[in-house]
């Protein structure tokens, strides 16, 4: 995929509007934003919660072989950003998660 200026400037639209959104700790600070086509999928199929083999000694998951087509950004800070670049089948899967993570952490 190729990126026109347009693209971008809807990005770092995105990116701002996240960073507001920020500032308020009602909402959670996620932006998406299309990935460059270079980047790998960070999530993978495994199963969620004590029942995940990510819990097992030793355990060596891997992962989406998908490439990326959104990274998702998490505000946490003025200064402080992740993000995960995700396939279109998990990316929704990445914001749910950011969601609940970023919630919990602040109740
Ligand atoms: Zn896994
Ligand atoms: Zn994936």
């Amino acid at each position: 995929m190729t990126r026109t200026p347009q693209d971008t400037f809807l990005s770092d639209q995105t990116l701002a509007a996240a960073r507001e959104a920020a500032l308020d700790p009602g909402t959670v600070p996620v932006a998406i934003t299309a990935a460059d086509g270079k980047k790998r999928c960070t999530w993978c199929d495994c199963p969620d919660g004590p029942d995940s083999p990510h819990n097992r000694p030793g355990y060596r998951c891997g992962g989406c072989p998908a490439l990326a087509v959104h990274v998702v950004s998490v505000h946490l800070g003025p200064n402080l950003r992740y993000d995960y670049p995700a396939c279109g089948r998990h990316w929704t899967e990445v914001v749910a998660r950011v969601a609940s993570t970023v919630s919990a952490s602040r109740t």
